[in-house]
């Protein structure tokens, strides 16, 4: 399986069209990991790790441009999941993971035998179909979810990242690269500039 590197740029995800069943694998950082926005209401996504670390800021892109939400944020919920014990079956654990949300599964309650796993993707992929991964049920005792926000800004609906100016109008902050932004910004102190939904 390809991984993505740490400096290349983050892959494009095809999303189908319904809202509440989009995935994501790459995180952008050699790293894999299912994201959903399945039974989540706007601006929430779920998100299924296997090697849980700090939400790296690729995988907030990553999210960013799969939600394009109008919300000022998104909220991340981290879904508590089986970990991984090497470090080489983020992949495996992505693929069961996803492969359990589109059968109907809450990977939360599951416990895959990570032994069987290469050799059950391996038959999948000579099957050319993809059944859920060899697994048993676990109870785990609910509590709140680990979570994560990520301000959104701009059209592009993404997190602050280079120069930025505000709308006087709306308040909203736009991307330099993503708008054409008047030179007298950052020149002239008091200058006023309403972005394109305002003029
Ligand atoms: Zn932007
Ligand atoms: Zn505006």
């Amino acid at each position: 399986m390809a991984e993505a590197t740490q400096t290349e740029k983050a892959p494009r995800i095809e999303t189908k069209e319904d809202e509440q069943r989009k995935f994501v694998l790459p995180s952008g950082v050699n790293h894999w990991l299912v994201i959903t926005t399945m039974g989540c209401p706007p601006g929430v996504v779920k998100i299924y790790d296997s090697m849980v670390h700090k939400l790296p800021f690729q995988t907030k892109e990553q999210i960013c441009a799969l939600l394009m939400t109008k919300e000022p944020q998104i909220e991340v919920l981290h879904i508590d999941v089986q970990q991984q014990r090497n470090t080489n079956d983020c992949g495996l654990f992505a693929l069961a993971f996803a492969t359990a949300l589109c059968s109907g599964q809450e990977p939360r309650h599951l416990s895959f035998e990570a032994g069987a796993m290469r050799e059950h993707l391996l038959k999948c992929l000579d099957m050319e179909d993809t059944e859920p991964f060899p697994c048993v049920p676990v109870l785990k005792k609910k509590r709140k979810h680990k979570q994560d926000i990520i301000e959104v800004f701009c059209q592009c609906r993404t997190q602050e990242e280079g120069r930025m100016a505000a709308c006087f109008i709306c308040g909203e902050w736009y991307h330099e690269d993503c708008v054409a932004l008047p030179q007298e910004l950052w020149t002239l102190p008091d200058f006023k500039w309403s972005c394109a939904s305002c003029v």
